[in-house]
């Protein structure tokens, strides 16, 4: 009995003591919106419209959830992992005006922005492993202005993927969702890897064993959310990230499966924002357009 009121006491401090951080973190924010109008807070609020569909696995922005650790930036938002050395996943919103004329940047660089003490995977950090560095968002997707189109060159955007790969059928996934751009639509995508082909930079860098990708299609419109339906167009791809199993010519639409399929091997919960019974009509069907 004595031990229980111990224990119980133990588990009551513990959670004064995450609300009173909590509240803390919060507060420090507010701080910073009202006196600084560039400040991170705004940020995250352009950063809002990335995970209109949802959160896929959860990411939280405390340092605690270290395998799951959501950064946000105005042009995407991402989930890191701290012992990956790259994000779970990335979500990005594209629409005509992500789109313009700005050159691509090529400045691939460490970012910053993680937590203070964490490892920064380095611009040549996979300098010699025979992988790109492939774009999670595409450089392509944010040309509307020189910052923009740099965001996408920060590490955190980073896989080690299979040349084959990138520069094959994601690639040409990659400007056939642009495409549809030029005939009225946006998207709301999320794509990653996931699985192990062992490491790079010293242990330090995952190799996903797979890549994926999840796309919701809407006509160009207001009120994103509310507008998914059960016919909605969802378009998922699964594809292996190792040259030996995939070439440069092959069919990306040969490499669909269901969004289901994609829940069962990452873990995530796509489009978890979205009713659950739409969910269900959407996200068991293999494009097919
Ligand atoms: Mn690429
Ligand atoms: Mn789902």
């Amino acid at each position: 009995m004595k031990l229980f009121r111990l224990s119980l006491k133990a588990t009551l401090f513990l959670l004064f003591v995450f609300l009173t951080l909590s509240c803390q973190d919060d507060s420090s924010n507010s701080l910073i919106t009202d006196n600084n109008a560039e400040s991170p807070i705004d940020s995250a609020a352009a950063a809002k419209i990335h995970l209109t569909m949802g959160n896929p696995s959860g990411a939280v922005k405390d340092i605690l959830f270290d395998t799951n650790y959501l950064l946000e930036k105005p042009e995407y938002v991402l989930s890191y992992n701290r012992f990956k050395g790259t994000a779970n996943w990335v979500a990005w919103h594209l629409n005509v005006s992500w789109r313009g004329n700005a050159p691509r940047q090529n400045d691939f660089r460490n970012d910053t922005s993680l937590p203070l003490g964490w490892y920064q995977v380095m611009s040549t950090s996979y300098s010699g492993s025979g992988y790109d560095r492939g774009h999670i968002c595409p450089s392509a997707d944010r040309t509307s202005s020189i910052e923009v189109n740099s965001a996408t060159f920060f590490m955190t955007n980073m896989i080690p993927q299979a040349p084959n790969n990138n520069q094959g059928p994601w690639a040409d996934m990659e400007n056939y969702l642009r495409s549809l751009i030029s005939i009225g639509k946006e998207m709301y995508i999320y794509a990653g890897g996931y699985g192990s082909n062992g490491t790079i930079d010293s242990g330090r860098v995952n190799i996903p064993s797979r890549t994926w990708k999840i796309v919701v299609v809407l006509d160009e419109g207001d009120n994103d959310l509310n507008r998914v339906s059960n016919i909605t167009r969802v378009i998922a791809v699964d594809m292996p990230n190792d040259n030996s199993l995939i070439s440069l010519a092959d069919d990306w639409k040969t490499f669909r499966v269901t969004t289901d399929y994609v829940e069962t091997k990452t873990g995530y919960d796509f489009l978890s924002n979205v009713p659950v019974s739409i969910q269900s009509a959407i996200e068991n069907i293999i494009d097919n357009q």
